[in-house]
């Protein structure tokens, strides 16, 4: 008998079809009437797929009492509710480091294309302008200050990327490690006053919300630039978007957002800003690798033994 298992929206097709072999599997976002499928088949059902977008609410846990672990592909779980799993006694898998080079390629991209103007000068180039003259002068990012917070699995790559610039680096969390040099920060408004350019790589959730907030925006300044690969839910966007637009900030790149996959339309004009549709680990390579760990995770589970990567 294969188990039954729900998937909450569409993942990578490979994971699928894996997914399809493996289990009995219930597509909740191709029901018409989601609490009826689960009503029926809820009682039946051992393991959600999801992924850091879709997510898993209390409610669904709740419709599917028998509900052993949840795989999600994604490293960031914050629209998992964590707290109802660990209360439920739910195991919740992710897919750490498989992603981490590609999600600090990425941060590193939209530092060097805000800091020297990359996107904006393909435009100047498409658009004919440098005909009529040349490009504003843009930032040196090796004599910067790049200031990361979340010196984690991501934050760390990064750092290991910056250094190979011959940018300086310095970082803010919770602790300090004892086993990195760089400069520690328990105050972000501090470490956004003296960075040129501050990167964000920690997790989403409540604890983080607002993290940068418009103190630590005009801390850093209309000099400095932000860059977010974490989550959207980390920054006040109404007060980035203000600032941007009143010329407070100098720069941003973004590859996450508040309410993606919606974007602020203010920042649409802006040539100081990178925009990017949260493509972090978006490679052939690694989304393969996150679907082969989602799959391994429950594979696991279902054969008797401890997941690869339990979140908790
Ligand atoms: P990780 O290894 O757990 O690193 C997270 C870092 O953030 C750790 O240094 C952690 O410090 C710090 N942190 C956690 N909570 C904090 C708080 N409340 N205040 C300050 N610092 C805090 O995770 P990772 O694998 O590097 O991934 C980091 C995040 O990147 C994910 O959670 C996800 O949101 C995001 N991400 C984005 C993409 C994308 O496509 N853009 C892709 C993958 C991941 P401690 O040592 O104190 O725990």
């Amino acid at each position: 008998m294969k188990p039954e298992l729900v998937v909450v929206g569409p993942l990578l097709p490979a994971l699928m079809e894996t997914l399809d072999r493996d289990y009995v599997t219930h597509r909740l976002w191709e029901v018409p009437d989601r609490d009826a499928l689960l009503a029926e088949v809820g009682p039946r059902v051992r393991a959600i797929a999801t992924s850091g977008h879709h997510g898993a609410t209390a409610a669904l846990m709740d419709a599917l009492p028998n509900l052993e672990i949840i795989g999600c592909f994604g490293v960031g779980v914050d629209a998992i509710d964590i707290g109802h799993a660990k209360a439920r006694g739910v195991i919740v898998t992710n897919t750490p480091d498989v992603l981490t080079d590609d999600v600090a390629d990425l941060a590193v991209g939209l530092l060097l294309a805000v800091a020297r103007g990359i996107v904006a000068g393909d435009r100047h180039v498409r658009s004919g302008k440098w005909l009529q003259g040349p490009m504003p002068l843009m930032r040196k990012v090796s004599s910067g200050l790049v200031g990361i917070a979340g010196l984690g699995r991501i934050g760390r790559a990064i750092a290991k990327r910056v250094d190979a610039l011959g940018a300086r680096i310095a970082y803010y969390g919770r602790r300090s490690y004892a086993d990195v040099d760089y400069p520690f920060y328990g105050d972000l408004v501090s470490l956004a006053r003296d960075c040129d350019y501050l990167i964000l790589a920690t997790p989403g959730g409540a604890d983080t919300h607002h993290m940068v907030d418009r103190a630590v925006i005009d801390a850093l300044g209309p000099a400095g630039a932000l860059i977010n690969i974490g989550r959207g839910s980390l920054v006040d966007e109404a007060a980035l978007v203000d600032a941007l637009v009143a010329g407070r900030l100098g720069g941003a790149g973004l590859d996450v957002f508040e309410d993606e996959p919606r974007v602020p339309q203010a920042l649409f004009a802006l040539d100081n800003v990178v925009l990017q549709p949260h493509v972090g680990s978006a490679t052939v390579e690694t989304r393969q690798a996150m679907g082969d760990l989602v799959a391994a995770n429950l594979r696991a589970h279902f054969a008797g033994r401890p997941p690869i990567t339990p979140f908790f």
